[in-house]
């Protein structure tokens, strides 16, 4: 028997299958983690099997090597992944290695950590008496007779400390005789108890549509925040299981905290795994095997753990699907929706993608019937949403109040701490940094090495640059003018905290953002504290209080609801009501009503008014027309083809080169009637221009949507290998960013 084995070494010119000899009495099947002799010296590498044949397919005294032998008994890739795998390579134009590996967890190659065993002694002949002098020794057997039946060696040193020799002692003489068995290290969450609820009619109507999705189907949930997708989700799972399938739930990486697991372990306890970030090592190796070994038919996890080796694959739910988070920004660049659907198309399962506020391209494909549209248009309990005022920050500029707060946020904000109610207040964290210039002079204090605006941080009274780090104290004068008007601009969520103690003095509030949350647990350290209601306010960034529930919050502010808005980027509108959304939805989530308060310098903007009702059917017929209009995703693609270089001369001089080069590829893979596909090829430096001392340049290339896209997109990805050389940063398709 033959086998194909790929490599592990992710280069280029090994990335291809090589043919080895199954030796008689191995047993090597496809997707099996082999050893095996590489290359010239011999040297031991570790593979893994792709396909299994009689013939070697090879021709006669080509010398064919012997598999050495399997790393595990089990095997670690399934039928479904390899062919996963072979198609990312195609379409991500990766390599087959780097696939493969996003399949298994890191600590499985090169054997770096290894199940954990537990030993356990029990009484050789539990009747037969025992004697002798040493008195820890009898303890030992007492205990065991005690207790009846084995017992863990780390429990018997727990109960008699200094027990170890006694123990070693006891099995030498057989009075004792030892096994072991694999313990697998879990992570820890909170399980909360948790009734399970009665359906609504409009969950139960969700669940009968799910149900009658057909094999390798999608569909999106479109449901208002606290419509009970989540219990939608935990339903479907349910059914999945009860036909003998797996699934996998794909929530946002900062959604995956306790409180959310929880939900899904009161329900389903041993049988869901979890795989995130901030795993140990023998936790993310253990989980990994739980699955793969058929104990944890249920993953819960983040973008990566759309690769579960989950078998039989019955549904992928996908929580929160606009979230900028599933798309993978390292090779391979892959997207987790795109990648759920295809495994769901091979394994014949459903996929259910939720959402209070659908990307513009899932709700343009349910509307066009690619994917079924589900709708919870209520909120559970006939809870009514929010409601939401508009303070008018020009009239209260005009007014004379130039403060951070409204007087209309102010009125609100003391009535609900009067009440005792919390209140979360937002800052955006992007666009919206505290910079540094002179009112005399107009100076903007920028980075050294990059074009960016350095942040003021007031904790060191110094300034930073977000992008490579550098920092200095603020200088006392302008350096450009010399005038003492130096300021800083611009609120930081420890301005909007000054201001608070300032209004209200002695008021508990705390803080969220880059700063306060630097290590890993700080984040659930502080929202857990909020929860118990140690602070009253929770000032914070965006992304803050994901997947959390804050029952007795009723007041939620959004200082600066324009700064998305006027972000240099295609998809502001599209983030801006997003955020709006997520952030007011954080507000009555219990019994008592929810209120928002949106400060902004332009009320009437479209995109304020949609958001102000969650309207979001309204503001995607707005949206996807301006799209239209200017032909914007998704109806066209952008590639970024990123170069950087220390000479700017000779850096603008090679990216006009490359630009005439790609426009020439491009121009024949669409071919004659393709021409006009090609909306835009824009070579010019970068939105930053420069960063950590280096230049930038960019090309930028608008695609039309059509069917030709694809020959295009190899166009890019050919040129991309031919050009990997110096300076040749990357090329992005669809980028999330355009600096
Ligand atoms: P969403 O994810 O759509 O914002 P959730 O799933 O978090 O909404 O549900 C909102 C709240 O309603 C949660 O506290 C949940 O426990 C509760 N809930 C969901 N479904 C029901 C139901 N059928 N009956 C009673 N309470 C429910
Ligand atoms: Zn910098």
């Amino acid at each position: 028997m033959f086998a194909k084995v790929i490599v592990d070494i992710a280069h280029a010119a090994v990335d291809r299958a090589f043919t080895y000899r199954i030796p008689e009495g191995l047993d090597v099947r496809p997707g099996q983690h082999v050893l095996l002799p590489f290359g010239q010296g011999d040297h031991v590498k570790e593979g893994f099997v792709l396909s299994v044949s009689e013939e070697s397919g090879l021709e006669d005294g080509v010398t064919v090597k012997d598999i050495l032998s399997c790393v595990e008994p089990y095997t670690v890739l399934l039928p479904d992944q390899i062919a996963l795998a072979e198609w990312m390579q195609e379409a991500y134009h990766c390599l087959l290695v780097d696939a493969l590996r996003l399949m298994i967890p890191a600590q499985l190659r090169g054997s770096r950590i290894h199940e954990k065993r537990e030993r356990i002694v029990y009484l050789t002949d539990p009747a037969a008496d025992f004697v002798s002098k040493s008195h820890i020794q009898t303890e030992v057997v007492t205990l065991l007779k005690q207790t009846g039946q084995p017992m863990a060696v780390t429990d018997i040193k727990a109960f008699l400390p200094g027990a170890a020799p006694a123990i070693a002692a006891l099995l030498k003489k057989r009075v004792l005789s030892e096994s072991s068995f694999t313990v697998f290290r879990r992570p820890e969450y909170g399980s909360r108890r948790e009734d399970v609820p009665e359906l609504t009619a409009e969950q139960a109507a969700a669940l009968r549509e799910v149900d009658a999705l057909s094999p390798g189907q999608t569909a999106l949930l479109y449901g208002v925040t606290g419509s009970g997708k989540t219990e939608v989700y935990l339903r479907c799972i349910e059914a999945c299981l009860q036909q003998g399938k797996g699934a996998i739930v794909l929530v946002p990486e900062i959604a995956l905290t306790p409180q959310t697991v929880g939900r899904f372990a009161a329900r389903f306890g041993d049988r869901i795994a979890v795989l995130h970030s901030r795993l140990s090592a023998g936790e993310r190796f253990d989980e990994w095997r739980r699955i793969r070994l058929g104990k944890a038919p249920i993953v819960i996890g983040a973008r990566s753990a759309v690769f579960a080796p989950v078998e039989d694959l019955g549904l992928v739910i996908i929580d929160e699907e606009h979230e900028s988070s599933y798309q993978s920004e390292i090779t391979p660049r892959y997207h987790a929706l795109d990648i759920a659907r295809r495994r769901v198309k091979a394994s014949g399962g459903k996929l259910l993608l939720g959402s209070a506020t659908p990307s513009l391209l899932s709700y343009y494909r349910a509307l066009s019937g690619s994917y079924k549209l589900i709708e919870l248009r209520h909120r559970v309990g006939g809870r009514p949403l929010p409601t939401v005022s508009v303070a008018d920050m020009r009239a209260e500029f005009l007014s004379g109040n130039n403060g951070i707060f409204s007087s209309l946020l102010l009125s609100k904000l003391e009535a609900c701490l009067k009440q005792g109610h919390q209140a979360m207040l937002f800052l955006n964290r992007r666009g919206y940094s505290t910079f540094v210039s002179c009112r005399g002079c107009g100076y903007v204090l920028t980075c050294d090495n990059c074009d960016i605006a350095m942040t003021y941080h007031k904790a060191q009274n110094a300034v930073r640059c977000h992008y490579c780090g550098a920092r200095k104290p603020l200088p006392a004068v302008c350096p450009n003018c010399g005038k003492p008007f130096i300021k800083y601009f611009g609120i930081g969520t420890e301005q909007v905290e000054e201001q608070i103690q300032k209004c209200f003095p002695g008021t508990a509030t705390v803080r969220m953002d880059a700063d306060t949350v630097a290590h890993r647990d700080a984040y659930e350290q502080i929202l857990s504290a909020f929860g118990r209601g140690e602070a009253q306010i929770l000032i914070g960034t965006q992304m803050i209080a994901k997947g959390h529930d804050f029952p007795n919050v009723t007041l939620v502010g959004v200082i600066a609801a324009d700064t998305t808005l006027n972000f240099p980027d295609y998809r502001s509108g599209e983030r801006t009501f997003q955020l709006l959304t997520q952030v007011s939805g954080r507000a009555g989530r219990d019994k008592d009503p929810g209120e928002v308060v949106m400060q902004t310098y332009v009320p009437d903007h479209p995109v304020l008014r949609f958001a102000r009702v969650q309207d979001y059917p309204g503001f995607y017929q707005y949206e996807i027309a301006q799209r239209k209009k200017c032909l914007y995703p998704p109806f066209s693609l952008f590639i970024r083809l990123l170069l950087s270089g220390e000479n700017e001369e000779s850096l603008i001089e090679r990216g006009k080169e490359y630009a005439r080069a790609l426009e020439a590829d491009l121009r024949q893979a669409l071919g004659a009637e393709g021409q006009g596909d090609l909306l835009l090829l824009l070579a010019a430096p970068a939105p930053i221009a420069r960063i950590a001392g280096l230049s930038r340049y960019q090309i930028l290339v608008k695609l039309l949507r059509t069917k030709r896209l694809p020959q295009a997109l190899h166009a890019v990805y050919d040129f991309e290998t031919s050009h990997r050389e110096d300076g040749f940063l990357k090329i992005e398709i669809n980028p999330q960013d355009m600096f």
